[in-house]
């Protein structure tokens, strides 16, 4: 066990550093880097991360007394530096108590501020500060967070609203106000008392009074929160291991609800949504902690340029602007002042864009928090790549500081031009995360995901987000708040997630309870069509058709940097021109798995193929193969010339056979119809072929054993359309690729078709091409034998889907009922079938390259299973010295990038 649990950080002594996120999660890390850098920040101790793992593995009463004396000097530290006691009634120092993990977590663990009041206390804040209604917000505001998160006192059911929210609007419709800053010092006190009240007669308990007592209880809800529901699903969203534990942050308060002179704010250094090198924010006068967060009243701008921006948004006329929601810059310059120099010394600092928490208590600036910014994928991008060009970063860093997987957005479909200009605008909110959305209204949560797991699109309404909300949010299209700024929870976590987000659409009135939103007096119900537009904060009525996108300035940029560094090759799979040529755009370098039968189904070339397979004999066969023959070599020929210049590896037929049959009565006398033959007859085919476990049955390499004349059939068509394809003046680079082999028997068997059939092609057409005839390792026999396969595969692509399936004895199609519960109880780290299992599915792929490659050097290896999309199993397969991988089209861009980071982190 460490011998220190606390760090303290103030003007006088700062003991942590940024470096030190392991023990003093990243905003106690962070706090004290900012002390150290000379800003402002309120002084405190942090209890390190450790303690939390005392707590979670011994409990409350050994982490007490593990670190109570630590933590008592602490206190008298802060007190020291504030010139104030914790618990004096004249003079009280207040304290805040906030929790911080490693990896930042917004919203997941609740803070408490104003910790050290009681009834005496708050008369002598009053009077000390000469503010009485300031001393009674506090109060409400510190029984509020601690009767919730410590004490517990919840809404009773998702459609009930918070207790104390419910008391707080009570007092203002009696009162006739809107604004909780319209409460006066009598209204507060009043308040305090009915809060009081209802967690007496709800949790039959009575509010502390003692200040240690309040300490102790909040830095134990702290732990405990830790372990909390939501913070478990953000961490296994986020991956971040459960062993980490919390640190705990006490700091001295700084009061930014002590009147107008004061307030408190959030703000980024650059543009968190679209990543533009601008200075943006938002806060709140006379206001306190998450105020600006929870969306409680409209946030104002912290610059002129934004407030400009913001107010053309929602619709505000300047001179409204200028008079209700002034910026910061015009309203209080000198703090703008420091806040913009702040900033900048924070960014220069860190090299990145910062996520900031400020408060101004009576003309001071203080800073509450800096993190590095969450930040759309967009954002992610052109961020990398400016500071890059502004020399704050080097390519590395650049290259390191976006995650492939967040790529995936500046992919995503975008409206359809045409259709968007029609469509009918209802709301327009702010441009919270972008992208573009559509599906059916839901204005719960759990209800999101309900929907989805029907198999339908949701858009989730909400008056704002909260935590709980999260799980409904990953699942949604996008989300639409009514209130909320920017700095939103919803817009937060939205960009976060690179969802599709409009927040403070202000026209929208929500109405949970009758499940309805209005806009201009039409009403739309659950269910109806909406489609949002995060990067303009446009709302449509109705559903609204979307388009692919395409890469844009920075983006090809990036990707030419990836290029730099990567030494994998990047293909894709694809079969057809389309999608060839999608992955060509995207900068694939050619097609690792084309997966012929995929053709098979265009058109009414089933007919043919399910001609061939009801064949009597080869003669019949060859009949029905014959038919198909000019259709699949025109496929081939469109590949080949969509990818002139780059290698393209085709499959011979895999799948077992039933799978081009119909399976219910009313198709098979469908299908008997249209062939002419008797239902009997197609029943019967059907139940011959029905087979126990079909993906280790009769398919791959095994039909083409049973039924030489379709290997046959599939490599005349590759090879006349390689010729043709040449004829055309393309420069065809063809590799034929053998499925499922466990012996080289097979293998021998199957390429000795192949090249038989090449060379007659070539003796018919007195002309040639160079061609390649390599294997698939799929089966984990074949890759035991890959030096003896090595010795006459030209090359080898792993099939990682089925050999993971073969390897840990896993159906992929029967993981559902297991896998789930197998991954919570940690049986596995990871869907295996997702990222490759690099311990044990990874020892078979290296040993395979090492065998094949010393009985064939330089021979070439590649992956083409769904792992090659992975970053994470990219990683490995860069590590084992493959010299391809091949991912859906869509995901190139992704492997490009991910294989540049490989190569850096050697
Ligand atoms: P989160 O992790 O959810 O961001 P924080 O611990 O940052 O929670 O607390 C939320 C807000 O509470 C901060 O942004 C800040 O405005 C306010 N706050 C926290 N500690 C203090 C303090 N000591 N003085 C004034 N405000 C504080
Ligand atoms: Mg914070
Ligand atoms: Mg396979």
């Amino acid at each position: 066990m460490p011998n220190k649990f606390i760090y303290v950080f103030g003007p006088s002594k700062t003991e942590g550093a940024a470096d030190m996120k392991n023990t003093l999660g990243g905003k106690g890390a962070n706090l004290a880097e900012m002390c150290r850098l000379g800003i402002s920040v309120p002084p405190g101790f942090t209890i390190s991360t450790e303690a939390c793992t005392v707590y979670t593995e011994h409990g409350e009463a050994q982490v007490r007394q593990t670190i109570e004396a630590e933590v008592r000097q602490g206190v008298a530290f802060v007190e020291q530096e504030m010139g104030k006691k914790f618990g004096d009634a004249k003079d009280p120092l207040l304290v805040s108590v906030r929790s911080g993990s490693r990896a930042s977590m917004p919203g997941m663990m609740d803070t408490i501020l104003n910790l050290g009041l009681n009834e005496e206390a708050v008369r002598g804040l009053a009077e000390k500060s000469g503010n009485e209604r300031f001393a009674w917000d506090s109060y409400r505001r510190f029984i509020q967070m601690y009767g919730d998160v410590v004490m517990g006192l919840k809404p009773e059911s998702k459609e009930d609203h918070d207790p104390f929210e419910v008391i707080i609007d009570e007092a203002k419709e009696k009162k006739g106000v809107e604004l909780d800053t319209d409460l006066s010092a009598d209204d507060l006190k009043q308040l305090v008392g009915e809060f009081k009240a209802v967690i007496r007669s709800r949790l039959g308990r009575e509010f502390p009074d003692d200040p240690w007592e309040q300490l102790w209880g909040a830095v134990m809800a702290v732990f405990q929160s830790w372990n909390n529901d939501r913070a478990k699903l953000y961490r296994s969203m986020n991956d971040i291991p459960d062993a980490w534990g919390t640190a705990v942050n006490i700091q001295a308060m700084v009061f930014g609800n002590l009147g107008d002179n004061s307030g408190t704010g959030v703000a980024f250094t650059r543009d968190a949504g679209s990543g533009e090198d601008l200075f943006n924010g938002e806060f709140l006068i006379n206001a306190q902690g998450e105020d600006v967060v929870a969306g409680i009243r409209t946030p104002q701008q912290v610059t002129l340029e934004g407030s400009r921006r913001w107010a053309e948004l929602a619709q505000v006329s300047e001179a409204d602007r200028g008079s209700k929601f002034p910026s910061l810059e015009e309203l209080m310059p000198r703090m703008y002042e420091q806040l913009l120099s702040t900033q900048t010394t924070l960014e220069n600092h860190y090299k990145d864009m910062q996520d900031i928490e400020f408060t101004i208590q009576e003309g001071k600036l203080w800073l509450l928090q800096t993190r590095s910014g969450k930040r759309a994928g967009a954002a992610m991008v052109r961020i990398a790549m400016e500071m890059l060009a502004q020399g704050l970063i080097d390519e590395k860093t650049a290259l390191m500081r976006v995650t492939p997987d967040r790529l995936n957005e500046l992919l995503h479909p975008v409206f359809d031009g045409q259709a968007i200009a029609k469509a009918v605008v209802i709301a327009q909110g702010l441009p919270a995360s972008p992208g573009a959305a559509t599906g059916q209204i839901v204005f719960f949560a759990d209800e999101a995901e309900e929907w989805v797991n029907k198999g339908k699109d949701v858009i989730l309404v909400r008056q704002e987000t909260s935590p709980e909300d999260l799980r409904g949010m990953a699942v949604a299209k996008g989300i639409l708040t009514a209130r909320g700024g920017m700095t939103s929870h919803a817009a937060v976590v939205a960009r976060g997630m690179g969802k599709c987000c409009v927040s403070g659409a202000g026209a929208v009135r929500v109405d949970p309870r009758a499940r309805t939103m209005t806009v201009g007096g039409k009403v739309y119900n659950e269910g109806d069509w909406l489609s949002l537009d995060g990067t303009t904060g446009r709302v449509y009525a109705g559903q609204v058709p979307t388009q692919d996108a395409e890469l844009s300035g920075d983006f090809g940029t990036l990707m030419q940097l990836a290029d730099r560094y990567k030494h994998l090759a990047i293909r894709a799979n694809a079969d057809s021109p389309t999608d060839a040529r999608v992955a060509r755009n995207f900068g694939a370098v050619g097609i690792g798995l084309c997966r012929t039968e995929h053709m098979f189904f265009e058109g009414d070339r089933i007919k043919s193929v399910r001609e061939m397979i009801l064949a009597h004999d080869e003669a019949g066969r060859r009949a029905a193969l014959f038919k198909l023959l000019p259709m699949q070599r025109g496929d081939f020929e469109g590949l080949f010339a969509a990818m002139d210049g780059l290698p393209v590896t085709i499959r011979l037929l895999d799948p077992p056979l039933h799978e081009f049959l119909p399976h219910d009565e009313a198709n098979q006398r469908m299908m008997a119809k249209e062939m002419g033959v008797s239902y009997e007859d197609i029943k019967h085919r059907v139940d011959d072929l029905h087979e126990s476990n079909p993906m280790m049955g009769h398919r791959g390499c095994r039909l083409g054993i049973s039924y030489p004349e379709i290997t046959e059939m599939q490599s005349r068509a590759i090879i006349e359309a390689a010729l043709d394809a040449k004829a055309q003046g393309h420069d065809v680079n063809v590799e034929i690729m053998v499925p499922l082999v466990g012996s080289v028997r097979e293998f021998n068997d199957q390429a000795r078709i192949i090249r038989a059939t090449a060379a007659a092609v070539f003796a018919e057409r007195k002309a040639s091409i160079d061609f390649m005839v390599g294997t698939m390792i799929e089966t984990p026999r074949g890759a035991l034998m890959a030096d003896t396969i090595g010795e006459q595969a030209e090359f080898f692509s792993f099939g990682t889907n089925d050999l993971t399936q073969m390897t840990l004895g896993f159906s992929r199609d029967d993981i559902g009922k297991f896998l789930p519960h197998y991954l919570k109880e940690g049986m596995y780290e990871h869907d295996p079938f997702q990222s490759i299992d690099q311990e044990g599915v990874g020892q078979l792929v290296k040993m395979a390259v090492e065998k094949g490659q010393a009985v064939r050097p330089g021979l070439k290896v590649g992956v083409c299973g769904e792992h090659g999309g992975d970053p994470a199993s990219i990683e490995f397969f860069h590590r084992v010295g493959l010299d391809y991988v091949s991912c859906s089209p869509f995901r190139v861009p992704i492997a490009r990038l991910a294989a540049a980071q490989a190569a850096l982190k050697d």
